[in-house]
């Protein structure tokens, strides 16, 4: 494993990171447990995680593993967003029942969390927020860094690091979007705060889709386009941890392989593939999940992992209506469909890539029409 000073926090932290959103919740929880505890064994010593993450069980399963090995050999994380919390004391509190599902006295690094526009960082910052508890619980030792994690495009990223109020800043980057928040990372960089990642593969996207993304092995062409994805985040100097969402023991094998063997990404790499990429893969859905509250029930991601086809591979609407007996195997469990869609734009506030979701629905509902009539099915 290879290992980098993070900012100017003095933590020496591993270049992968264990992001906890993605445990298999089929699993056991012995497994999850397991998991955790095999990362560490592997050099992994970041350990990502939140409250909300995998049904409420994300942080207790990262404390049951990471209680048997020294605290000094491992940082934890954990989060809270300026959105959900009543005052400062409701957000103290909070942090106060993270330490007990984390089963630590302290966490090593606490986000300021889902940045999703300037007024969440002011909303942080204004009296009796949480920012001012995050201060009373770093001042009783319950934290040891504040830092805050960010969906913004690149100049309101710069907004917020330039007020030097984080110590380090989480962010969704990845080889398809990255000139998204390029400058944005150049900044807190700049400004001597770790940068750590989250979502390498694009949401699945890129092992989805391998035959694709041939292209994106250009600067590595002996690794597969998903481990091309993981090189561009593992090994990369302006990233000091990229964050996998590990469900397998052999993923967590992939990513510690690829930061213990390969070279680091250049820049003529780089420029390369802003070439190439062009810009439309900003607009991809990540499959974060936030937006899975649709009051139709609508399962939303699901239809944004559809449309991502149109935009990654350029498709005209007349192919995604030919190709949509494929998307049904995604959409079909989903209780409403898109025509069920009322317009109140309760999933676009919460969209982390501040995706048009309501337009890109009622296209997905004329593709739909079009595959029933072509097929006599209406
Ligand atoms: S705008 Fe449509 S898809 Fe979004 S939450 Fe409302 S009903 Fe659901
Ligand atoms: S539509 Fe937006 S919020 Fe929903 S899963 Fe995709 S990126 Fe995440």
């Amino acid at each position: 494993m290879k290992y980098v000073e993070f900012g100017n926090t003095k933590c020496t932290v591993s270049k992968v990171g264990f992001g906890g959103m993605r445990f298999d919740l089929k699993k056991s929880e012995q497994d999850n447990i397991d998991l955790v505890k095999y990362a560490f064994e592997k050099g992994i010593n970041y350990f990502d995680t939140a409250p909300h993450y995998c049904e409420g069980l994300s942080e207790i399963i990262m404390g049951k593993a990471l209680k048997d090995f020294p605290r000094d050999n491992f940082y934890v994380t954990s989060k809270i967003m300026p959105t959900e919390i009543v005052d400062a004391e409701d957000a103290y509190n909070r942090v106060r029942e993270s330490l007990s599902r984390l089963q630590v006295d302290y966490i090593d690094f606490f986000h300021v969390w889902c940045l999703r526009k300037i007024e969440h960082y002011h909303l942080a910052m204004q009296p009796n927020g949480l920012y001012e508890a995050l201060l009373r619980a770093k001042n009783e030792g319950l934290i040891r860094h504040i830092v805050c994690s960010s969906h913004q495009p690149s100049d309101e990223i710069i907004k917020v690091v330039e007020n030097d109020d984080f110590e380090a800043i989480l962010l969704g980057t990845n080889i398809l979007n990255f000139p998204y928040r390029h400058e944005g990372i150049l900044e807190a960089k700049k400004h001597n705060m770790g940068v750590v990642v989250m979502n390498p593969l694009a949401g699945g996207a890129i092992p989805q889709n391998e035959d694709k993304f041939s292209f994106l092995c250009k600067g590595a062409p002996h690794l597969t386009p998903t481990e091309a994805a993981l090189r561009f985040t593992i090994c990369n100097k302006n990233i000091d941890v990229s964050l996998n969402g590990f469900s397998e023991k052999e993923h967590i094998d992939m990513a510690c392989k690829i930061a213990d063997n390969e070279l680091m990404v250049g820049l003529n790499e780089i420029k390369q593939l802003t070439t190439d990429l062009g810009t439309r893969f900003s607009a991809i859905c990540t499959a974060c999940g936030y937006c899975d509250m649709c009051p139709k029930e609508i399962a939303i991601p699901a239809f944004m992992q559809y449309y991502n086809e149109k935009i990654m591979f350029d498709l005209k609407d007349e192919e995604m209506v030919n190709e949509l007996t494929q998307g049904f195997g995604v959409m079909s469990n989903s209780k409403g469909q898109a025509k069920d869609c009322i317009s109140c734009g309760l999933c676009e506030k919460k969209c982390t890539q501040h995706l048009p979701i309501m337009k890109r629905l009622k296209e997905i509902n004329t593709w739909f029409d079009n595959f029933n009539k072509k097929h006599d099915l209406s």
